[in-house]
């Protein structure tokens, strides 16, 4: 059975007797009026498709805990959805640590991942009662050990390591290789392990965690990865007679953005996951552990679409056409970061046969804010709604304010109705925390 990050477009998108694209009910040229552009379109839908999908999709491993990666894209509606859910969250900064608990959510069901924590955040997510801290390298070991000590706490700690398995993605979002800066490396586990118990007497070690990389498309790398992991853990158990019953097994899961990328099903992963579990387990003689998955693109990236109205144009003579829209890297910088491919509509006339090959550019100051070379697309005129597909991971939650462009609003679509989820930055806001120091005030 196919699941939503198989599928390009979220699974409400259709085109209404107005001719226009609608997500949730909601045509977008309508939202585009309502909400202006640059405009993030949430559709309530393909989130709880997907949400759904890997809840049943791990029914037969009840042990499992899924962990929404917030770093995909986090406010506290989402928050709130995830709780509905039954999901948690996996969070790797104070901000998303504040969001979450400003948003009311079960802090025990969160994690605290990264590679450079630093005390304040630590200190905050203690504050908290974050669910576990997810330890780097030997520099966080001793600093989560202090704090919690200042806190009178056992934390509770899991070991992200470096399991050597590479994935056919982007380098930039490969994580599991040897050379990475993240994790424990397995020659120095032991140490680590040797540190916990003999000085770190309150961090409590639970278990091993590894993230391999980001936009998978291959079953094998969640098997190795599985295999690596039991495998250590069972070499630990053995030698300092401990016991880890929780093993993090990251995020991942690939999405389609265009029609080259083929990502396996949530059931396609879900089933490798379960079955390398069984066969680990088995194997290593470890006795159903705690698992946890921690997905962030494949919940939210086909969820979210991000519309812009079209501005100027310019043919080079005898080259390219260059369409400009309201937008560009400041909202979606994967294009410029790591030459991210998408599938994009004329949401005002999707279906108009006549077409020419156009590039869109963004309107920032940088030859490289470039959102697509080359694709095919209707006639484009000054004012049509251009729809990106795919946008909802990634998108806003690296967005900047590059020339000083505001933020776009954020909308979640169901049913026909639409609700901010996320206002508009504002002008004000922009300069809110600009201070002009007295002396820079007045002329000599
Ligand atoms: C980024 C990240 C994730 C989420 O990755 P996706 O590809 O968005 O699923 C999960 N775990 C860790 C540790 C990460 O750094």
């Amino acid at each position: 059975m196919k699941t939503a990050n198989q599928y390009i477009k979220p699974v409400t998108t259709r085109i209404n007797d107005r001719g226009n694209i609608e997500i949730g009910g909601c045509d977008l040229t309508d939202l585009a009026n309502k909400y202006g552009t640059p405009l993030y379109i949430y559709d309530e839908a393909t989130i709880r498709a997907i949400t759904g999908s890997y809840k049943s999709a791990f029914k037969e491993y009840p042990q499992i805990q899924m962990m929404y990666a917030s770093k995909a894209f986090m406010t506290k509606a989402i928050c709130k959805i995830m709780e509905q859910e039954g999901f948690g969250l996996d969070l790797c900064s104070g901000g998303e640590i504040y969001t979450a608990f400003q948003s009311g959510f079960d802090m025990t069901k969160t994690l605290f991942n990264g590679n450079n924590k630093t005390y304040e955040e630590i200190n905050y997510a203690l504050e908290c009662n974050v669910g576990i801290i997810s330890a780097d390298n030997f520099y966080e070991l001793g600093l989560i050990n202090d704090i919690a000590e200042i806190h009178n706490k056992k934390a509770e700690i899991i070991l992200r390591v470096t399991p050597g398995i590479e994935c056919h993605t982007h380098e930039y979002i490969q994580t599991g290789h040897l050379d990475s800066k993240f994790g424990f490396d397995l020659t120095q586990t032991d140490e680590a392990v040797e540190l916990i118990l003999k000085e770190y007497k309150n961090l409590k070690l639970c278990g091993l965690h590894a993230h391999i990389g980001s936009q998978i498309f291959e079953k094998q790398v969640y098997y190795d990865e599985i295999e690596v992991l039991f495998k250590e853990i069972k070499r630990l158990q053995d030698k300092y007679n401990i016991s880890l019953n929780k093993v993090n097994l990251g995020g991942g899961l690939g999405i389609k953005y265009t029609e080259e990328d083929e990502p396996i099903s949530v059931f396609e992963a879900a089933e490798t996951i379960t079955e390398s579990i069984k066969i680990n387990s088995k194997k290593y003689g470890i006795n159903s552990p705690q698992i946890y998955i921690e997905p962030g693109r494949s919940i939210i990236g086909t969820a979210g679409v991000t519309i812009y109205t079209a501005g100027s144009s310019k043919q080079v003579p005898n080259g390219k056409i260059y369409q400009a829209v309201d937008g560009g890297m400041s909202d979606n910088i994967r294009p410029s970061l790591y030459q991210a491919k998408y599938t994009v509509e004329v949401a005002n006339k999707p279906d108009e046969t006549e077409k020419e090959t156009v590039t869109i550019s963004g309107k920032h100051c940088e030859s490289g804010d470039i959102l697509i070379k080359d694709i095919n697309l209707p006639l484009i005129e000054e004012g049509d709604i251009i729809c990106f597909y795919d946008t909802g991971a990634y998108g806003y939650s690296m967005s900047s304010n590059y020339n000083r462009v505001l933020k776009p609003a954020a909308v979640l679509v169901n049913n026909g109705k639409s609700d901010i989820i996320i206002n508009r930055q504002t002008y004000e806001q922009l300069c809110e925390s600009d201070v002009i120091p007295e002396r820079l005030k007045f002329k000599e």
